[in-house]
């Protein structure tokens, strides 16, 4: 996707957000850490114009920082 092409239907009609956001709930995305979630403006939407297909990537280097530091305590697992 971030290459311009869909990874579901091939297509090149392929838009990003800016920044801030971009399709989601609110004007805010929400990350699990242990008992709350806990909202964050730094993500990206990657849209297929042809088929409606899109991918979240979130951007706050804080957040992802925190997950890797200790993934169970903020409710996440690696995946192996
Ligand atoms: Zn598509």
């Amino acid at each position: 996707m971030k290459n311009g092409q869909c990874p579901k239907c091939s297509s090149r009609e392929v838009y990003s957000s800016l920044e801030n956001g971009g399709i989601g709930d609110g004007y805010s995305a929400h990350v699990l850490d242990g008992d709350s979630m806990v909202p964050t403006r730094k993500w990206q939407t990657l849209l297929c114009a042809t088929c409606g297909y899109y991918e979240n990537y979130l951007l706050d280097e804080v957040k992802i920082a925190h997950i890797v530091e200790d993934p169970q305590k903020a409710g996440w697992k690696k995946i192996s």
